[in-house]
């Protein structure tokens, strides 16, 4: 607050954050009747979302059977099945508002014998509980990887594109450059300190990523910032490999590539530092990234270093467990929140902006998405 004097906006809700969840929960609102203003630090999809690779990867990072030895069978397929129902919405809206998606499948790679085991066993836990996966101990791609399992659903999509016009498709009011700064009980509703605008409403939707904590600390609790970066490079001169037909995922989901429109590469990694080094500190995760990304490149897209034209890096909200949260502040009500989608997080952006949007209105639990869930860690 820079103590000058400020217009007072009044709206329904006010939605902290246009991200991919940020515009879907805006939308669907203002479709309901409801009044909304979206206020917005950079511009539209200037945080992750803007940043994304465009990979609509069903689940989560860690494959199959990782989710099924740390949430017990029936939570993981539970979890699948949310982020299957995202996947399908996010594809469903993206064409009927023209924005490009494609279903194109995607491949996991595995680089060592251990993932081998367990993209075989993911796939075969995936088939049995009703699932497409394939596995097969072979390298499509012909780079060195280990052994491959394709999931025929998943597919790529333009996620700011995506952002920009589900906030068009509504009547919503959007505040880009307008930091928020603070939130203020007022009456039975909320006063939004933001940057330059003070705007009075019922309730207040954070949908600010992996800066939630910045604005609201006690939101550490749930979710922290990780970390994810891409570069494009131009494909090696003279006789190379086939461009990649779909977007392809390995060591257990932290590294990714795909192939342009144009021809060139994506090549991507992302981390979560979940936990500090054997000497007590978190590793700088900037360095982790690169380190991790350039050992990638170097070993599997060998000569394309030097041909980098582009590098693309951001945050993004993490939760310990991986699973996306959706809940309200218990200090300030009227205050939703729903954050820590992840470095997968396209596949479970629509499946969170319902849950929270149906937690304000209706009152209903977020299930497994929700804060105060417990899922079983076997
Ligand atoms: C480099 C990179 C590559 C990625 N690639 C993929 C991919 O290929 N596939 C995939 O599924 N996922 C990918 N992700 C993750 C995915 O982009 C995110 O999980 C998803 O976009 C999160 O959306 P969101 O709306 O929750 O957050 P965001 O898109 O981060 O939106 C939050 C918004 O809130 C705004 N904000 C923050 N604080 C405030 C405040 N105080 N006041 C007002 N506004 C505020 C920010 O500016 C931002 O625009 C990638 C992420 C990055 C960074």
């Amino acid at each position: 607050m820079d103590g000058t004097e400020h217009p007072v906006d009044v709206c329904d809700v006010v939605v902290v954050g246009a991200g991919i969840v940020g515009a879907a929960v805006a939308a669907r609102l203002a479709r309901q009747g409801m009044r909304v203003a979206v206020l917005e630090a950079q511009q539209v999809a200037g945080g992750a979302t803007g940043r994304s690779a465009g990979l609509l990867l069903t689940g989560m990072p860690g494959h199959y059977r990782w989710a099924v030895q740390s949430f017990g069978r029936e939570t993981a397929r539970a979890l699948w099945e949310l982020s299957v129902e995202g996947r399908e919405r996010l594809m469903e809206t993206a064409i009927r508002l023209g924005v490009s998606a494609e279903r194109t499948g995607s491949m996991a790679l595995a680089v060592t014998e251990e993932e081998v085991d367990v993209l075989r066993a993911s796939a075969e836990l995936l088939r049995e509980d009703g699932f497409e996966a394939w596995f097969g101990k072979t390298d499509p791609l012909q780079r060195g990887f280990l052994a491959a399992m394709r999931c025929p659903d998943d597919g790529v999509v333009d996620a700011a594109d995506l952002t920009r016009a589900l906030l068009a498709s509504a009547p919503v009011i959007v505040h880009t450059g307008t930091e928020v700064q603070a939130l203020e009980a007022e009456g039975a509703g909320v006063r939004v300190w933001a940057y330059r605008r003070t705007v009075r409403c019922g309730a207040v939707v954070m949908t600010a990523g992996g800066y939630a904590p910045t604005l609201e600390p006690s939101l550490s609790r749930w979710v922290n910032p990780g970390h994810a970066l891409w570069v494009v490079a131009r494909p090696q001169a003279g006789p190379d490999r086939p461009a990649l037909g779909f977007p392809c995922y390995t060591d257990y989901g932290y590294e990714y590539a795909r192939s342009l429109s144009d021809g060139c590469l994506l090549l991507g990694a992302w981390r979560y530092p979940r936990r500090p080094s054997s000497s007590g500190n978190f590793p700088d995760p900037d360095t982790v990234l690169r380190a991790g990304l350039s050992r990638f490149v170097r070993r599997y897209f060998p000569g394309v270093e030097g041909n980098v034209i582009r590098r693309e890096s951001g945050t993004v909200g993490c939760t310990p467990d991986g699973v996306p949260v959706v809940g309200a502040l218990s200090h300030l009500p009227g205050v939703y929140f729903a954050l820590g989608l992840g470095g997968w997080g396209l596949c479970w952006a629509f499946v969170v902006a319902d849950r929270v949007v149906e937690m304000m209105l209706d009152g209903v639990s977020a299930g497994l998405l929700d804060a105060e869930r417990r899922i079983r860690t076997v």
